[in-house]
């Protein structure tokens, strides 16, 4: 978009007081991730539960000088405002002008399940046939979907953007925004049905978004979509694809060899498949569909989809030497994924930061301007240093301003040394692909391991807004990052949660906590388990305190004082309801008040924690701790004369027992997508995945053996492969010997012979087409985190918490 401030106002018949004349390019709503303030307006939006005019300020500060806002606030003098009724409809107003008024094909995604893959393949395919606008990450909502297309400008041929819905009604008002020419349906499942009466309901809903489409290419082995859509569409040109052979593009079965082959209106084409998962191949046959609706010839199609890569892999941030962290941008570089990344770096707060940036290939703008818009990105980042690499962007190294080296290729910056001199810094590396920076990123990695765990961020907040949509808006939450957030790395999950403002992280030792504050985290933190002999660094650190016994507040009282603190010191009271491990009992409550009374203490907090809110069977005696914990709460508040906030739910009582939420709500395993109640386990993302890769493949014949003391015997020639994890990475031994088994595709081969120190070897016979170095799932996916849990005898939260520190963790964000 491109408007002057004025006619935004007359647009969207809003006032406006200060410089009319002022452009608008963007609107930015979250005040943490503007990545440029050129021709930005920041947009506080007001929801049930936050109030974005509480960061405007923040906005101001960094130098936003256009606010768009329900209020005015005469205080920031300096700044132009847009003041609207409501800042929701002001956007939608504004979107549907602008969509309306422009010229590109568009693409409008929309269906249960893979509308973000399917939009991020087809861009992967199409960018650089047209000039290509799509959703940012998964923009669909009623306020993600208008931003998403006030994106658009003059140059943009074609636009793909996603469509969700939560509610009945939202999807007529979204049409009204947004109408596209090729419509998309995905699969239809029941992940967002709760607020639907039926899934006939949802598809009628979800239709509504083609009511002006030219083309619907819909998933057709839904039956009740399929009617539906030839029901009210019968006029419009119709494509189904899936995977049954009644669609008119699906997927021919019994095929022998690797390759798979899609019938497209009669038409073969076949591809070498890497996974064969249902919903990849239906995903497949989609973006084929489309691919063939825009006019791309066959040849073209196979080869596009031959090159795509998995979306998760966009942008991963690892580890580096020298305590740098490395954020690798592995998918290919125009203008928009360089915003991304840049709007992904500002999510660190390391204040030192480098660029490696290439050219730019395969697009057809002007490079003069390409580059100078590229400058200018780069400029207000303020990085150290800037690493050109390309003949091409290096003749513009002129418009940078920071220190800059120019390359003519890769192995050039690599043989330079310079990039091995940083330390602790963060540095994107985001390049085209032929320019082959993974090399980079191989250098600079911390640890040469294939064994990594890899910890998707994107899940962990999904998790955590699905706990959040189980309870009332104003509950609080607290996320548990005790013992390395379960394994995960308590810094990163810390630092993930804060920025998206959790309201308290616990934490079990003072240590923990202390790491936590040093590495720059500021949110409240609660230590679970303070010892003795950790006061003065509770104090130190601003950390608060469980306190469980006369004996523990008489302790940190004493440190308190010795510390001179000079206000109460915030504490949280843990109650004894029926666990039995820490916390004051009935009979303590009098002198627990009487005790409390003359010191400089305040009680933040009163909690207890359920023993057994995952087992259904024990429901009795957790409603009989929810009693206790009622009665001994409400008789502290009632004597303390003021009210501390209450809490008592884990994980699973936020699911099986919300009624008991009181004020805050404290989440765990839950986050990382686990539940032993299977139909909320449907409703999370896995989080963590422990992947390998073979190093090995041996052919055994008959009577050889594998591994220390000969434990496995072959009675016939097999196939062993060797994999590079044991039990100094967390793998109990007692998974050896056919116990366990890991993944490979979407198979499971078992472990043979005794488990090794830093390896274990897997039968791979009746898995075909294995290679050296083929990933290898040792846990979530295939076996799930639960199987591998069954096969250690043992239970989720220890085989997490097993995984050993030399285990290179990477963590996923969009
Ligand atoms: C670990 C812990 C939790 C989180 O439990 P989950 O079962 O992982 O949800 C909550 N409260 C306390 C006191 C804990 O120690």
């Amino acid at each position: 978009m491109n408007y002057t401030v004025q006619e935004i106002s007359a647009i969207t018949q809003s006032r406006s007081i200060g410089d009319k004349k002022l452009r608008i390019r963007n609107i930015a709503f979250d005040s943490r991730t503007i990545y440029s303030i050129q021709d930005t307006a920041f947009i506080a939006i007001n929801t049930h539960k936050n109030s974005g005019e509480k960061f405007i300020e923040s906005a101001v500060d960094r130098g936003i000088r256009v606010i768009i806002s329900e209020h005015h606030y005469p205080q920031f003098e300096e700044v132009t405002w847009i003041i609207v009724e409501n800042a929701v409809d002001f956007l939608q107003q504004l979107a549907a002008y602008h969509f309306g008024h422009a010229r590109i094909k568009s693409i409008g995604i929309t269906g249960s399940n893979g509308k973000t893959i399917l939009k991020e393949w087809l861009y992967q395919c199409l960018w650089n046939e047209f000039s290509t606008v799509k959703s940012p990450k998964s923009f669909n909502s009623q306020i993600g979907l208008p931003l998403s297309l006030l994106q658009i400008n003059d140059s943009h041929e074609l636009g793909i953007f996603e469509v969700g819905i939560s509610k009945p009604g939202e999807m007529q008002k979204l049409e009204q925004i947004f109408h596209p020419q090729i419509g998309l349906l995905t699969h239809i499942g029941n992940a967002h049905a709760a607020n639907f009466r039926s899934e006939q309901q949802l598809i009628e809903e979800k239709v509504i978004l083609f009511k002006n489409s030219e083309v619907i290419i819909y998933n057709g082995d839904n039956i009740l979509t399929d009617k539906k859509i030839k029901d009210l569409y019968s006029g419009k040109k119709l494509i189904s694809y899936g995977l049954s052979a009644s669609n008119q593009v699906y997927l021919q079965k019994n095929v022998k060899d690797e390759d798979l082959i899609v019938q497209y209106f009669g038409e073969e084409l076949s591809f070498p498949a890497h996974q064969r998962d249902e919903a990849t191949l239906t995903n497949a046959l989609a973006l084929i569909t489309v691919l063939k609706e825009l006019n791309l010839s066959n040849e073209k199609v196979i080869e596009k989809i031959n090159a795509l890569k998995s979306i998760e892999m966009r942008l991963e941030a690892i580890e580096g030497i020298k305590s740098n962290i490395i954020i690798n941008d592995s998918f290919n570089l125009d203008l928009d994924s360089l915003k991304t990344a840049l709007q992904f770096l500002k999510e660190y707060n390391k204040p030192q930061k480098s660029l490696v940036l290439t050219d730019i290939v395969g697009v057809n703008s002007n490079a003069e301007e390409l580059y100078t818009e590229v400058a200018d990105l780069v400029n207000e980042q303020h990085f150290n240093t800037v690493f050109l690499i390309g003949e091409v962007i290096t003749r513009f190294s002129h418009l940078f301003t920071s220190e800059i080296f120019t390359f003519n290729n890769t192995q050039e910056l690599i043989d330079s040394k310079r990039l091995t001199e940083i330390n602790n810094q963060i540095i994107l590396l985001k390049g085209a692909r032929k320019f082959g920076i993974e090399r980079l990123k191989d250098i600079l990695e911390l640890r040469k391991h294939d064994t990594v765990l890899e910890v998707n961020l994107n899940a962990v907040l999904h998790n955590i807004n699905y706990h959040k949509s189980l309870l009332n808006p104003g509950t609080k939450m607290m996320a548990m990052v005790k013992a390395n957030a379960y394994g995960l790395g308590s810094y990163e999950i810390a630092e993930f949660l804060q920025h998206h403002h959790i309201d308290y992280l616990g934490v079990a030792y003072a240590d923990e906590g202390v790491e936590l504050r040093k590495k720059g985290i500021t949110a409240p933190i609660i230590v679970m388990n303070p010892e003795q002999h950790s006061y003065e660094a509770v104090i130190e650190y601003n950390l608060e305190p469980e306190i469980y016994s006369l004996r523990v507040l008489e302790l940190f009282n004493d440190a308190v004082q010795k510390a001179g603190y000079d206000e109460r010191y915030p504490i949280h009271i843990k109650l004894e309801t029926g666990m039995n491990r820490l916390g004051f009992k009935e009979a303590d409550l009098a002198p627990l008040l009487e005790a409390l009374r003359h010191k400089n203490l305040r009680v933040e907090s009163i909690f207890s924690h359920l023993s057994s809110s995952d087992m259904p069977s024990e429901k009795e005696f957790t409603l009989r701790q929810m009693a206790i914990f009622r009665k001994n709460s409400d008789t502290l508040i009632k004597n303390l004369g003021y009210s501390p906030i209450r809490h008592i739910l884990n994980s699973s009582g936020i699911t099986e027992y919300p009624d008991y939420q009181y004020d805050m709500v404290r989440i765990g395993i839950g986050m990382l997508g686990e539940s032993q109640n299977s139909d909320i386990k449907k409703q999370l993302r896995p989080v963590v995945s422990f992947k390998t890769v073979i190093s090995q493949i041996l052919q055994i014949q008959e009577g050889e053996s594998v591994g220390y003391s000969r434990r496995y015997k072959a009675d016939h020639p097999a196939k062993i492969a060797t994999i590079p994890v044991g039990y100094a990475d967390g793998i109990p031994r007692l998974i050896g010997n056919q116990v366990g088994k890991v993944g490979i595709g979407k198979k499971l081969a078992p472990i043979v012979g005794n488990v090794c120190m830093d390896m274990m070897m897997i039968n791979i016979d009746d898995i075909p087409h294995v290679k050296e170095g083929d990933p290898v799932i040792l846990f979530n996916g295939q076996p799930s985190l639960k199987e591998f849990a069954g096969y250690c005898n043992t239970i989720t939260y220890e085989v997490l918490t097993s995984i050993a520190p030399r285990v290179k963790r990477i963590y996923i964000k969009d």
